[in-house]
């Protein structure tokens, strides 16, 4: 390895010559206290930046065990540390020249602290991944200002980032502690019968709809528990905390407009992750493995059973494997309920503002009008209860709209200005008097669940790319692929914020997949299903059983064997996050039941 002088020679040299010359200092380097690795030059100063690496024995970065001994720990201090990496770049860095010239930048990070491939911590060392933008002007090498950035300001942003001593000890602590409480807390909510906790005192309105942080202190009303369904913790850091714990079974969110439903219920789809200390809803915590649904007119349906829910179409369609290019309101709220189930979910989160009507409810005037032989829908209001006794899968629902819904909750929930009240025994007096008369028409079991098995097709539709040039009459001519091409290369791979994959030659959009929250995530899950269409689909393993083999993958050092090299961009995801985009690739094809 050569050392940091070296780096600046070299860099010196390059000044003047012609950008591809920076290809020189690929390579590793020797900086007093840690190692820097050039791992990727870029080819211009326009394109995408270059990749570095650095790496410090832990001897030099001194984190005591402490920090990151236990896994929530862990993750917690690399979500800091990113953090802190990315602040202090933000600080030093200036414009250097055209394109990206001067940049230093990490990973960047939200709300949530999340298992990032940016930044690793072990034993032996402390390493972050991140990119830079080689200074030129026009396509010129500027040497200098490279050897600036890389020589003298690096080594200050590694030094104030990742060595212990020079962080803000009790700022870390309280970052370490808030997520292990998380953790715990969210732990503890099955053994307590509770699917999630919402802590008096939280904040949970945002900033705005495209803007993730809190809302200013002064206009927020602060969650306060209606006492009948306060419970209380013994967190192993911050002590003892109360709040509301919403029991398994079904649970309804009613209240007036714009009084703070919906609010709360997105607050607990994103307590699936932890939050950062400051951000308002530290603590509230939420089952792993509650999904979030939404109807999705337009979406593409491959072979899953809705018969649970909708039987009889038009044209004999069959609805045990239902397959669309263009669902329907209601056939695409059916479908991610099934597919949702397939992949694990524990408790599904329901919000009638975007939800399909015909879905949610049908009532007895309807009943009366259109006959059940002639709608194809059976109603969630018929199945959300058996859902929980066949499955143990419970629901909480926000629903304003209509009150039938009382003869099937277990618990109701009223938000009024933004304050939660127990309202359980009134719904249930006020469902005893005003009686629907409708007929139930769910039958008497939910319906049975079954996994369903992809080919080993190429996901990315070769075919369709085919048809388009061989139809378009701009095709290179040649033979089609057959129909089981098995793949060999990557699929071309982006992320586009976190609502939109480009997988080869489809883009599948996952704005209804509403918990995902960093970009990072959308990357990983365009790595993962790279990586289940490579390795693993051999049209005999169920979708869960690929699930279930990748996901140590997903969360954990393992990370990197999802990609051909070390990537600093990557975020973790649950399960069943990869299950929502695989099931919405339009080139998703299954073994025939
Ligand atoms: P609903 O679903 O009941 O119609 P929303 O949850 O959409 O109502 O909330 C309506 C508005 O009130 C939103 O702009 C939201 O940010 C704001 N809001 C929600 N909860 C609070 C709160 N606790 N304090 C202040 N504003 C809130
Ligand atoms: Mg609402």
């Amino acid at each position: 390895m050569t050392t940091d002088q070296l780096l600046r020679q070299t860099l010196l040299r390059l000044d003047g010559l012609g950008y591809k010359a920076y290809k020189d200092i690929q390579g590793s380097y020797e900086f007093p206290g840690f190692a820097l690795h050039i791992d990727y030059v870029q080819g211009d100063p326009f394109a995408a930046p270059s990749r570095l690496r650095v790496v410090m024995p832990q001897s030099q970065a001194g984190f005591p065990a402490e920090t990151w001994q236990s896994r929530s720990r862990e993750i917690a201090l690399r979500d800091y540390l990113t953090r802190q990496f990315g602040r202090v770049a933000a600080a030093v860095r200036e414009k250097r020249g055209s394109g990206n010239s001067g940049l230093i930048a990490i990973a960047p990070t939200s709300q949530y602290i999340l298992e990032r491939s940016a930044l690793w911590v072990t034993e032996a060392s402390v390493e972050a991944r991140f990119s830079v933008g080689l200074p030129a002007r026009g396509r010129q090498i500027l040497g200098r200002t490279a050897a600036e950035l890389l020589c003298d300001d690096l080594p200050l942003i590694v030094g104030r980032s990742l060595l212990y001593a020079s962080l803000n000890p009790s700022e870390l602590q309280r970052h370490l502690e808030v997520a292990e409480d998380a953790d715990w807390l969210r732990d503890q909510l099955a053994r307590r019968g509770l699917v999630a906790f919402v802590p008096d005192g939280a904040l949970l309105p945002r900033q705005s709809g495209i803007d993730d942080r809190p809302l200013k202190e002064s206009s927020a009303v602060q969650f306060r528990s209606p006492d009948s369904l306060r419970v209380e913790f013994d967190r192993p850091n911050q002590g003892p905390i109360a709040g509301m714990g919403i029991p398994q079974g079904v649970t309804l969110i009613v209240g007036g407009g714009y009084h703070g439903k919906s609010t709360l219920l997105r607050a607990i789809a994103l307590g699936v992750y932890n939050v950062i200390p400051g951000d308002g809803r530290e603590h509230l915590v939420t089952d792993a493995a509650a999904v979030k649904i939404r109807a999705e007119d337009g979406r593409s349906i491959t072979g899953v059973d809705i018969s649970p829910f909708i039987n009889h179409l038009p044209q004999g369609r069959s609805t045990t494997s239902f397959t669309t290019e263009n669902a329907s309101g209601s056939t695409s709220q059916a479908a991610s309920i099934v597919e949702a189930l397939e992949a694990g979910a524990r408790v599904l989160l329901v919000d009638e503002d975007t939800s399909a009507t015909n879905f949610m409810i049908r009532d007895r005037r309807m009943q009366a009008l259109v006959a059940k032989e002639r709608e194809p829908i059976t109603p969630f209001i018929d199945k959300i209860r058996q859902l929980y006794q066949d499955y143990d899968v419970s629901t909480i629902l926000v629903m304003g709209g209509s009150g039938d819904y009382f003869d099937v909750a277990d618990t109701v929930i009223a938000m009024t200005d933004y304050q939660p009240q127990d309202v359980t025994e009134q719904a249930r007096a006020i469902a005893t008097q005003f009686a629907t008369h409708r007929a139930a028409e769910g039958g008497d079991q939910f319906g049975s669940l079954s996994a369903r098995v992809p080919l080993p097709k190429r996901l990315d539709s070769p075919e369709k790319r085919w048809e388009k040039s061989w139809h378009g009459g701009r095709g290179r001519g040649g033979n089609r692929p057959t129909e089981d091409d098995r793949p060999e290369r990557s699929p071309k791979l982006k992320a586009r914020d976190v609502d939109e994959l480009v997988f080869g030659a489809e883009t599948v959009d996952l704005s209804a997949v509403e918990q995902l929250v960093e970009v990072g995530q959308v990357r990983l899950i365009g790595a993962a299903i790279a990586h289940i269409q490579q390795h693993s689909l051999d049209g005999r393993r169920p979708l869960p059983e690929l699930l279930r083999q990748i996901a140590p993958q997903l969360a954990t050092a393992q990370i990197d064997r999802l990609t051909p090299y070390p990537q600093g961009d990557l975020v973790t995801i649950r399960p069943l996050e990869l299950a929502a985009a695989f099931n919405r690739l339009r080139s998703l094809s299954l073994k025939e039941k």
